[in-house]
């Protein structure tokens, strides 16, 4: 029985779960802003709450297998190509033995079940400057809360604090050019950042309205973005970001009295009332139907995970009961505040944390097949991407398909790289520097990064999130992988259980 959706050559015996689809693997979407997170968690049946495996199972991986059991027995992921097939006994053994003699042996192992030949390489080692087809317009460079983690420094990026928001001259050109390299067809993605962007409204309605004009002369498809703290949100707005078709992500920790030690108003005081008092007029807009040819508004929260995060599915269940359509989880990694960040010790607990929140929306699946029901966006997200056999030369598009705009203009990798030099390809006005952006594409590419090149998660992760490796290193690849083989177990679950899901 093949799981996954296209079909392939196999040794009698080894079947391929649901997971994945042939073929090179897109770049991971330009506008999610979020980290290639791993998952995991084998249990004894459907109705039996998923259990977190053996930290050494969780590791159990060459540079070209993974192996890993559920009760529906064991598995095998094939690195390349993101392949995952159910191994009966004596094959699992075997796989096991080749992962204890190394690559050589791996190798072996995939020729005699006829598996190293069925996919040639998936992820070229070139892979030149892809087209932009993503901006995120960093249109207000401040911010009216002091989040203690922002990597962003409240929009500032470190520098002098600049009270201007993007004049609307680089805007223009922002969208000008996004449209301009784009064949018809297309789908351009614009999103909009800060510091809080809603502190530039009529900069982002402008734009906004400005796009939507050029996307309709071209025949481009268009897809917008926006990430706000909510604070400054009007029932006017939501009814702009409903009819334009907005994605909305809403940056919320949780509980009260969490969110407000984390999410403080400059000048003191929490922000978690004034968020709650605001998100109605939007979360009653969910589903509104929106211009012809634009999806219709969704609103997810995210949660940034800091040490002081100590129950965080009841965090992520407070969303979810306010009735946004995902939420997901993103780790506090290079928070200035030392108290805020995840320490090196801390990913163990980070990753029994996230388990426990990806079990419960798993027991959720396994009950009535209903994603909406616990929309816990990394697991979904994880799933699905499983199930496509996404495969990546990188985390993301940063950089590739993806650029970040600076409010004077400049062109950065992404949005958490304004103000960096290193990441710095050219400006809106002499245009992109695709030179700079190769080489750096070149240089970030999984296959260079060490040791991602011999790391078993190496397509599923691509490498990690270019601007917390740059700036943390690789202190979460245990977490990653760990999160990584959670997902894979959950899948096999869940694709027996339900494949319907996977349809
Ligand atoms: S070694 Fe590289 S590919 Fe592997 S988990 Fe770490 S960052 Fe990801
Ligand atoms: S490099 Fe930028 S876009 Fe990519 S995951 Fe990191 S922050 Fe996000």
């Amino acid at each position: 029985m093949s799981r996954q959706g296209a079909p392939m050559q196999a040794a009698a015996a080894i079947t391929r779960i649901p997971v994945s689809a042939i073929g090179r693997g897109p770049l991971r979407s330009a506008l999610s802003a979020t980290t290639a997170l791993p998952t995991a968690s084998p249990t004894a049946s459907p109705s039996a709450p998923p259990t977190a495996p053996p930290a050494a199972a969780r590791t159990h991986g060459g540079s070209a297998l993974h192996r890993f059991d559920t009760a529906a027995g064991a598995h095998l992921l094939v690195v390349d190509g993101s392949r995952v097939y159910d191994l009966p006994p004596a094959e699992a053994a075997a796989a096991d033995r080749a992962l204890a003699a190394g690559p050589a042996a791996e190798q072996a192992l995939l020729a005699r079940l006829n598996l190293a030949a069925a996919r040639p390489a998936v992820v070229d080692d070139d892979i030149g400057t892809p087209p932009v087809t993503a901006l995120a317009l960093n249109i207000a460079e401040h911010c009216n809360l002091g989040c203690g983690y922002c990597y962003a420094d409240g929009g500032s990026f470190g520098q002098a604090p600049r009270r201007e928001a993007m004049g609307w001259a680089v805007a223009q050109a922002a969208v000008d050019r996004l449209v301009g390299g784009l064949a018809p067809g297309a789908t351009a993605r614009l999103a909009f950042m800060g510091g809080e962007p809603l502190l530039a409204r009529a900069l982002l309605r402008r734009a906004t309205e400005y796009a939507g004009e050029a996307c309709a002369r071209r025949g481009l498809r268009l897809q917008l973005a926006l990430t706000t703290n909510a604070t400054r949100l009007t029932d006017d707005d939501a009814a702009f970001f409903a009819h334009h078709g907005f994605a909305v992500t809403v940056s919320l920790d949780g509980s009260a009295a969490l969110n407000d030690r984390l999410r403080p108003r400059r000048g003191g005081g929490g922000s978690h009332a004034q968020v709650l008092a605001r998100l109605p007029a939007l979360l009653a807009r969910q589903g509104e139907a929106a211009l012809p040819g634009r999806p219709r508004l969704r609103a997810s929260a995210r949660i940034t995970v800091t040490p002081l995060h100590r129950a965080l599915r009841g965090d992520v269940e407070h969303l979810i009961g306010l009735g946004f359509a995902a939420v997901g989880v993103a780790p506090s990694l290079v928070a200035a505040d030392a108290a805020l960040r995840i320490a090196d010790g801390g990913f163990a607990e980070l990753l029994a944390q996230i388990v426990d929140v990806a079990d419960a929306c798993e027991r959720q699946l396994l009950r009535d097949g209903k994603p909406d029901a616990y929309p816990f966006a990394n697991l979904l997200d994880a799933l699905r991407e499983l199930h496509r056999g996404t495969h990546r030369p990188l985390p993301c598009g940063a950089g590739a398909g993806y650029l970040g705009v600076a409010a004077d203009g400049a062109l950065h990798a992404c949005h958490r790289f304004i103000g960096d030099d290193a990441a710095r390809f050219g400006d809106l006005g002499r245009g992109i520097d695709d030179q700079a952006r190769g080489a750096w594409l070149a240089q970030r590419h999984v296959h260079r990064q060490q040791p991602c090149a011999s790391c078993w998660a190496r397509y599923l992760c691509g490498g990690g999130c270019h601007h917390e490796v740059l700036h943390r290193g690789r202190a979460a690849c245990d977490f990653i992988r760990g999160w990584l083989d959670h997902c894979l177990r959950s899948y096999a679950r869940l694709s027996d259980a339900r494949p319907e899901l996977f349809g």
